[in-house]
Protein backbone atom coordinates (compact mmCIF):
# COMPACT_ATOMS: atom_id res chain seq x y z
CA UNK A 1 0.00 0.00 0.00
CA UNK A 2 0.97 3.61 -1.00
CA UNK A 3 2.18 6.10 1.54
CA UNK A 4 -0.68 8.42 2.24
CA UNK A 5 -0.20 11.95 1.58
CA UNK A 6 1.41 14.19 4.08
CA UNK A 7 -1.53 16.20 4.48
CA UNK A 8 -4.15 13.29 5.34
CA UNK A 9 -1.33 11.75 7.40
CA UNK A 10 -1.01 15.03 9.41
CA UNK A 11 -4.69 15.67 10.06
CA UNK A 12 -4.99 12.10 11.63
CA UNK A 13 -1.83 12.55 13.86
CA UNK A 14 -3.71 15.66 14.93
CA UNK A 15 -7.07 14.14 15.21
CA UNK A 16 -5.49 10.61 16.94
CA UNK A 17 -3.18 13.06 19.40
CA UNK A 18 -6.16 15.00 20.69
CA UNK A 19 -8.45 12.24 21.02
CA UNK A 20 -6.04 10.82 23.42
CA UNK A 21 -5.14 14.27 25.31
CA UNK A 22 -9.00 14.71 25.57
CA UNK A 23 -9.36 11.39 27.83
CA UNK A 24 -11.00 9.22 24.89
CA UNK A 25 -9.23 6.33 26.03
CA UNK A 26 -8.00 5.20 29.57
CA UNK A 27 -3.90 4.85 30.16
CA UNK A 28 -3.68 0.70 29.38
CA UNK A 29 -6.38 0.75 26.66
CA UNK A 30 -6.23 -1.15 23.50
CA UNK A 31 -5.92 1.31 20.25
CA UNK A 32 -6.67 -0.50 17.36
CA UNK A 33 -5.76 0.28 13.84
CA UNK A 34 -8.93 -0.92 12.57
CA UNK A 35 -11.16 0.72 14.90
CA UNK A 36 -9.43 4.08 14.73
CA UNK A 37 -9.52 3.83 11.66
CA UNK A 38 -13.57 3.58 11.28
CA UNK A 39 -13.74 6.11 14.38
CA UNK A 40 -11.32 8.68 11.90
CA UNK A 41 -12.97 7.69 8.76
CA UNK A 42 -9.68 6.50 6.97
CA UNK A 43 -7.87 3.88 5.99
CA UNK A 44 -5.53 1.83 8.49
CA UNK A 45 -1.87 3.00 7.01
CA UNK A 46 -2.55 6.87 8.09
CA UNK A 47 -3.74 5.24 11.73
CA UNK A 48 -0.67 3.08 11.57
CA UNK A 49 1.66 5.76 10.74
CA UNK A 50 0.16 8.31 13.52
CA UNK A 51 0.08 5.43 16.25
CA UNK A 52 4.08 5.22 15.71
CA UNK A 53 4.86 8.80 15.88
CA UNK A 54 2.53 9.00 18.88
CA UNK A 55 4.51 6.37 20.50
CA UNK A 56 7.59 8.74 19.68
CA UNK A 57 5.68 11.46 21.72
CA UNK A 58 4.95 9.13 24.34
CA UNK A 59 1.61 9.00 24.11
CA UNK A 60 1.59 5.32 23.04
CA UNK A 61 3.47 2.34 23.50
CA UNK A 62 3.66 -1.11 21.61
CA UNK A 63 2.46 -4.25 23.37
CA UNK A 64 3.86 -7.56 23.10
CA UNK A 65 1.84 -8.65 20.43
CA UNK A 66 2.25 -5.72 17.57
CA UNK A 67 -0.32 -3.34 18.79
CA UNK A 68 -1.08 -0.28 20.34
CA UNK A 69 -1.90 0.55 23.71
CA UNK A 70 -2.51 3.93 25.62
CA UNK A 71 0.36 4.84 27.78
CA UNK A 72 -0.40 7.73 29.97
CA UNK A 73 1.56 10.40 30.96
CA UNK A 74 2.94 11.24 34.64
CA UNK A 75 3.30 14.07 36.58
CA UNK A 76 6.81 14.13 36.48
CA UNK A 77 6.69 13.51 32.66
CA UNK A 78 4.63 16.89 32.16
CA UNK A 79 7.18 18.81 34.70
CA UNK A 80 10.08 17.64 32.90
CA UNK A 81 8.35 18.76 29.69
CA UNK A 82 7.76 22.46 30.78
CA UNK A 83 11.04 22.43 32.36
CA UNK A 84 12.82 21.69 29.03
CA UNK A 85 10.94 23.82 27.07
CA UNK A 86 11.53 26.70 29.31
CA UNK A 87 15.32 26.36 28.96
CA UNK A 88 14.74 25.89 25.45
CA UNK A 89 12.99 29.55 25.19
CA UNK A 90 16.08 30.71 27.31
CA UNK A 91 17.85 29.80 25.07
CA UNK A 92 15.90 31.17 22.26
CA UNK A 93 15.61 34.35 23.66
CA UNK A 94 19.54 34.75 24.19
CA UNK A 95 20.11 33.85 20.94
CA UNK A 96 17.80 36.73 19.68
CA UNK A 97 19.16 38.98 22.01
CA UNK A 98 22.61 38.44 20.80
CA UNK A 99 21.91 38.50 17.14
CA UNK A 100 19.93 41.32 17.03
CA UNK A 101 16.18 41.10 16.16
CA UNK A 102 15.19 42.35 12.99
CA UNK A 103 12.83 45.50 13.24
CA UNK A 104 10.21 43.58 11.91
CA UNK A 105 10.74 40.87 14.57
CA UNK A 106 10.51 43.70 17.13
CA UNK A 107 7.59 45.47 15.39
CA UNK A 108 5.94 41.86 15.63
CA UNK A 109 6.44 41.48 19.14
CA UNK A 110 5.78 44.60 20.15
CA UNK A 111 2.14 44.27 18.13
CA UNK A 112 1.73 41.16 20.56
CA UNK A 113 2.55 43.78 24.02
CA UNK A 114 0.16 45.92 22.77
CA UNK A 115 -2.79 43.89 21.70
CA UNK A 116 -2.10 41.80 25.41
CA UNK A 117 -2.30 45.90 27.14
CA UNK A 118 -5.30 46.46 25.64
CA UNK A 119 -7.31 42.84 26.63
CA UNK A 120 -6.03 43.59 29.88
CA UNK A 121 -7.25 47.23 30.27
CA UNK A 122 -10.63 45.99 29.84
CA UNK A 123 -12.87 47.37 33.01
CA UNK A 124 -14.82 44.52 33.04
CA UNK A 125 -12.21 42.21 33.87
CA UNK A 126 -10.88 38.81 31.97
CA UNK A 127 -13.70 36.90 30.98
CA UNK A 128 -13.33 33.14 29.18
CA UNK A 129 -12.84 34.55 25.66
CA UNK A 130 -10.39 37.08 26.78
CA UNK A 131 -8.29 34.05 28.37
CA UNK A 132 -8.54 32.20 24.44
CA UNK A 133 -7.59 35.76 23.26
CA UNK A 134 -4.75 35.86 25.27
CA UNK A 135 -3.39 32.61 24.39
CA UNK A 136 -3.42 33.21 20.56
CA UNK A 137 -1.29 36.37 21.49
CA UNK A 138 0.68 34.03 23.71
CA UNK A 139 1.12 31.54 21.10
CA UNK A 140 1.94 34.42 18.60
CA UNK A 141 4.83 36.06 20.70
CA UNK A 142 6.72 32.91 21.40
CA UNK A 143 6.91 31.59 18.14
CA UNK A 144 8.41 34.61 17.41
CA UNK A 145 11.29 34.52 19.26
CA UNK A 146 11.39 31.09 18.29
CA UNK A 147 11.53 31.86 15.16
CA UNK A 148 13.90 34.80 15.53
CA UNK A 149 16.66 33.07 17.07
CA UNK A 150 17.24 31.43 13.22
CA UNK A 151 18.22 28.14 14.33
CA UNK A 152 16.78 24.90 12.55
CA UNK A 153 18.09 23.36 15.14
CA UNK A 154 16.35 24.37 17.96
CA UNK A 155 12.80 24.66 16.37
CA UNK A 156 13.26 20.62 15.57
CA UNK A 157 14.02 20.41 18.93
CA UNK A 158 10.93 22.88 20.08
CA UNK A 159 8.47 21.07 17.62
CA UNK A 160 9.45 17.84 19.77
CA UNK A 161 8.69 18.97 23.38
CA UNK A 162 5.71 20.95 22.18
CA UNK A 163 4.75 17.63 21.52
CA UNK A 164 4.59 16.11 24.46
CA UNK A 165 1.15 16.59 26.80
CA UNK A 166 0.79 20.06 28.42
CA UNK A 167 4.36 20.99 27.30
CA UNK A 168 3.18 23.80 24.51
CA UNK A 169 2.86 27.32 26.07
CA UNK A 170 -0.58 27.81 26.64
CA UNK A 171 -1.39 24.01 27.56
CA UNK A 172 -2.87 24.93 30.83
CA UNK A 173 -4.35 28.57 30.29
CA UNK A 174 -8.04 27.55 30.43
CA UNK A 175 -9.78 25.46 32.40
CA UNK A 176 -10.14 24.72 36.11
CA UNK A 177 -6.47 26.37 36.12
CA UNK A 178 -8.01 29.65 35.08
CA UNK A 179 -11.16 29.55 37.10
CA UNK A 180 -8.77 28.65 40.23
CA UNK A 181 -6.13 31.49 39.71
CA UNK A 182 -8.17 34.13 38.34
CA UNK A 183 -6.19 36.52 36.27
CA UNK A 184 -3.49 36.81 38.14
CA UNK A 185 -1.45 34.25 36.00
CA UNK A 186 -2.20 36.21 32.86
CA UNK A 187 -0.93 39.51 34.63
CA UNK A 188 2.50 38.04 35.65
CA UNK A 189 2.91 36.16 32.27
CA UNK A 190 1.75 39.74 30.69
CA UNK A 191 4.43 41.41 32.35
CA UNK A 192 7.06 38.70 32.08
CA UNK A 193 6.14 39.41 27.64
CA UNK A 194 7.03 43.07 28.42
CA UNK A 195 10.36 42.66 30.07
CA UNK A 196 11.41 40.03 27.68
CA UNK A 197 10.54 41.69 24.56
CA UNK A 198 12.77 44.94 26.91
CA UNK A 199 15.86 42.81 27.62
CA UNK A 200 15.36 41.53 23.98
CA UNK A 201 15.20 44.72 22.39
CA UNK A 202 18.29 45.99 24.70
CA UNK A 203 20.74 43.32 23.76
CA UNK A 204 20.57 41.71 27.53
CA UNK A 205 20.92 38.15 26.53
CA UNK A 206 21.22 37.40 29.97
CA UNK A 207 18.31 38.97 31.41
CA UNK A 208 15.86 37.52 28.54
CA UNK A 209 17.18 34.05 29.34
CA UNK A 210 16.78 34.14 32.28
CA UNK A 211 13.19 35.68 32.23
CA UNK A 212 12.50 32.98 29.64
CA UNK A 213 13.02 30.48 31.61
CA UNK A 214 11.26 31.72 34.70
CA UNK A 215 8.57 32.34 32.45
CA UNK A 216 7.60 28.92 32.59
CA UNK A 217 7.35 28.18 36.34
CA UNK A 218 3.48 29.90 35.51
CA UNK A 219 2.76 26.64 33.70
CA UNK A 220 4.58 24.65 36.53
CA UNK A 221 2.21 26.20 39.18
CA UNK A 222 -1.15 25.69 36.76
CA UNK A 223 -0.49 21.98 36.79
CA UNK A 224 0.82 21.78 40.75
CA UNK A 225 -2.68 23.34 41.22
CA UNK A 226 -4.04 20.45 39.42
CA UNK A 227 -1.92 18.15 40.64
CA UNK A 228 -2.88 18.96 44.48
CA UNK A 229 -6.47 17.66 43.71
CA UNK A 230 -6.75 14.06 41.95
CA UNK A 231 -10.31 14.99 40.94
CA UNK A 232 -9.77 18.12 38.78
CA UNK A 233 -6.28 16.42 37.59
CA UNK A 234 -8.42 13.31 36.11
CA UNK A 235 -10.39 15.54 34.38
CA UNK A 236 -8.15 17.97 33.34
CA UNK A 237 -5.42 16.34 32.55
CA UNK A 238 -7.39 12.66 31.42
CA UNK A 239 -4.13 11.51 29.81
CA UNK A 240 -2.18 11.41 33.46
CA UNK A 241 -1.54 8.59 35.47
CA UNK A 242 -1.37 9.35 39.18
CA UNK A 243 -0.85 7.27 42.26
CA UNK A 244 -4.42 6.39 43.26
CA UNK A 245 -5.27 3.92 46.00
CA UNK A 246 -5.11 -0.55 45.48
CA UNK A 247 -9.29 -0.01 45.30
CA UNK A 248 -9.16 1.45 42.24
CA UNK A 249 -9.29 -1.72 40.02
CA UNK A 250 -9.49 -0.37 36.93
CA UNK A 251 -6.32 2.05 37.45
CA UNK A 252 -4.62 -0.78 38.82
CA UNK A 253 -5.07 -2.63 35.69
CA UNK A 254 -3.74 0.08 33.57
CA UNK A 255 -0.61 0.43 35.56
CA UNK A 256 0.15 -3.31 35.01
CA UNK A 257 3.58 -3.78 33.42
CA UNK A 258 4.34 -0.25 33.35
CA UNK A 259 6.53 1.51 35.49
CA UNK A 260 4.72 3.19 39.07
CA UNK A 261 4.29 7.30 38.72
CA UNK A 262 6.18 9.30 40.43
CA UNK A 263 5.13 12.73 41.69
CA UNK A 264 7.88 14.88 42.49
CA UNK A 265 5.01 17.17 43.20
ZN1 LIG B 1 4.20 33.54 27.44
Amino acid sequence: MSAPNESLQNRVLVALRSLILSGEFNPGERLTEVSLAEKLNVSRTPVRLALATLEREGLTESNATGGYVMRGVTPREIEDAITIRGTLEGLAARMVAEQGPSRRLLADMKQCLAEGDELLSQPHGATLDDYTLYTEINDRLHALILEGAQSEVLERTMAHVLCMPFAAPSALVSGPATEHQGIRWLIIAHHQHHALVEAIEQGQSGRAQAIAEEHVNIARENIQSILANPEIAKKFIPVIRLQQPARDQDFVRSMRGTRSAKSSF
